[in-house]
């Protein structure tokens, strides 16, 4: 069995979820007047009509820190996700592979297969 070499390199770890506290969540809501930064409308603290987002994108910077957070509706929170979170973790994936590639046959391999370009929205190459 052959050991691929991008498996063995050092990589950022990213620790597993972690849902907010009531304090994180009632800092975060006082941070922001209660006010949606995606939509700039109030919201409420709790229930079913707020959900936390994270600013700097946990996924990328691990940061489950109140400072972080963010109340947000939850309509508001699925467009950003889908429109801005999913692209830019797809993209942050595709970079890691890039910087642990050292040479160029291996980056070369990246490259989107012939005649096909992303789609943002489905978060994978597709044929025109
Ligand atoms: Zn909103």
């Amino acid at each position: 069995m052959t050991v691929n070499p991008l498996m063995t390199r050092e990589r950022v770890v990213i620790p597993p979820r972690k849902p907010p506290t009531k304090a994180e969540k009632i800092k975060a809501w006082n941070d922001a007047n209660g006010i949606c930064e995606l939509c700039g409308k109030p919201v409420p603290p709790a229930g079913e009509g707020v959900e936390y987002d994270h600013r700097e994108m946990r996924g990328i910077t691990g940061d489950d820190s109140a400072d972080n957070l963010r109340p947000v509706h939850p309509a508001c929170h699925g467009e950003k996700t889908a429109k801005h979170d999913a692209p830019r973790m797809a993209k942050a994936k595709r970079q890691e592979k890039l910087t642990q590639a050292k040479d160029k046959s291996k980056r070369s391999r990246l490259r989107p297969p012939p005649g096909t370009r992303y789609d943002w929205s489905r978060g994978r190459y597709v044929r025109d």
